[in-house]
């Protein structure tokens, strides 16, 4: 990373680490419901954002529909997946409660394009399976790249942006030959990561030293163990039950995870066994640990980020831990009544709150709702005082749900370009 970052109690992942978080992302999927969504948009832009939430969909996941009711629906969509039997139990299985609801897993699936083969893109690291692949931003940029060449500039790293005029300077350096590089545009669509476009954007609005919120998902995680004679482990390593608790009107969600065999590999790196020890020890008892993280809604979340007039940024992270605390042993309660009667104990210890940051969900910084209206976007997601520069990352979303929200940054970058499409002024 090139910026200078100063974390105080926040421990970020960046967004330059592996070509853009995009690239190494879990694939989890966990649309926002209406009421969410009524945070974020006004009621006249929902049919965008429906418009929106169809065309992300389609791109990223197999079926029409977003969610499946069934598990033959699941395994009629994904008949190579087979998933945790001790998840499935509890899915099949759960008390009627109208605040805690498991749900099948959602996941950025599709089916790789034996043409393109995008498989050789990316490290599969759900399973092995032949035709399946996670969605991955490279993806549609080597579709872009193929079609438009012209459009892509490789290895370039912008380092600052300015306005004269109409015009957006935008000073870049190639990172492998070190040479300078300036790009002017009347349209800047800033999608780098919502810690970069922040820092340009307050480096261009000339916003030092004034603290900005930064938005994040508080998350919390749990290990539970699974003493069934019928377990099998079953072959997917992303989340295999999501869950969703309702409390006071906030989502609060999670998912359960396996503890596969490559995970555990790095887990027990140190221990002098050979392989084969471990590998037996996985079947026989690590094979049956889940991993559980429960995410809450960014109302849960006060950190702050600022620039300095040395370009430094600074991040201070703070959660409401006394409310997260609370809320948490009451979310331990609720899930233990489904987990204990499927023969799954909630592990005492391993229990924890993640320091704020480590969810890697980010966002808010720039949004329509910015309390700070110093630096502000509104709905379209352009900058106040900034013709045609639009913030499409999250740092334009003012509200982040309890739930990982790749899939509704997707949303929010596609309603900000089918609003500006539908625009009747000469594009470019
Ligand atoms: C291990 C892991 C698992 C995750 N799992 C999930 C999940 O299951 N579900 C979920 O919803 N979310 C998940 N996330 C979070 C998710 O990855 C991020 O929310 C999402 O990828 C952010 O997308 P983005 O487009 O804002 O940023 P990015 O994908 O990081 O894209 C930003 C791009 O801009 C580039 N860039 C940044 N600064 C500059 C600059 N100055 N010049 C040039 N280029 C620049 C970066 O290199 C990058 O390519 C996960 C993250 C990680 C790390």
């Amino acid at each position: 990373m090139k910026f200078d970052i100063e974390e105080d109690n926040f421990s970020s992942i960046r967004s330059l680490a592996a070509g853009g978080l995009s690239n190494i992302w879990g694939g989890g999927i966990s649309p926002y419901n209406k009421e969410e969504l009524s945070k974020i948009y006004s009621r006249q832009r929902m049919n965008i954002v429906e418009r929106a939430y169809k065309k992300i969909n389609s791109i990223i996941h197999e079926g029409n529909r977003l969610g499946f009711k069934t598990i033959d629906e699941y395994q009629a969509t994904y008949p190579e997946i087979a998933l945790n039997s001790a998840c499935l139990s509890v899915f099949k299985n759960q008390n009627s409660n109208n605040s805690l609801r498991f749900t099948l897993p959602l996941n950025a699936l599709c089916r790789t394009d034996a043409k393109e083969d995008y498989k050789k893109l990316q490290d599969s690291w759900m399973g092995d399976f032949k035709t399946l692949t996670i969605f991955n931003s490279r993806l549609l940029l080597e579709k872009i790249k193929k079609k438009h060449p012209e459009s892509y500039i490789k290895n370039i790293y912008i380092e600052s942006i300015k306005k004269i005029g109409d015009i957006y300077f935008i000073y870049c350096l190639n990172l492998l030959t070190n040479e300078k590089l300036l790009i002017k545009s009347k349209n800047v669509f800033c999608c780098l990561g919502v810690i970069s476009t922040t820092k340009l954007v307050l480096e261009m609005e000339q916003k030092f030293n004034q603290k900005y919120q930064l938005l994040n998902t508080p998350a919390a995680s749990f290990l539970s163990f699974c003493y069934s004679k019928k377990y099998i482990a079953g072959n997917f390593s992303l989340n295999n039950l999501s869950f969703e608790i309702n409390i006071n009107n906030q989502v609060i969600s999670g998912g359960f995870f396996p503890l596969t065999f490559n995970l555990f590999e790095k887990i027990s790196i140190n221990w002098m066994l050979p392989r084969i020890f471990k590998k037996i020890l996985h079947r026989l008892i690590f094979s049956r640990v889940l991993i559980a993280n429960v995410f809450f809604p960014s109302d849960f979340s006060e950190n702050s980020i600022n620039l300095t007039e040395e370009n430094k940024i600074i991040i201070y992270g703070k959660n409401k831990s006394f409310e997260i605390k609370k809320l948490y042993s009451e979310i331990l309660k609720m899930l233990k009544n489904n987990l204990t009667k499927e023969k799954i104990i909630v592990l005492p210890f391993l229990q924890k709150i993640l320091r704020p940051g480590e969810d890697i969900h980010y966002g808010g910084t720039i949004s329509n709702i910015n309390e700070n209206k110093n630096l502000c976007c509104i709905e379209d997601g352009s900058l106040v005082n900034n013709k045609n520069f639009y913030i499409c990352d999250s740092s334009s979303m003012p509200y982040l749900s309890g739930k990982p929200h790749s899939f509704n940054a997707m949303v929010n970058a596609a309603v900000i370009a089918i609003e500006y499409l539908s625009k009747n002024e000469t594009k470019y």
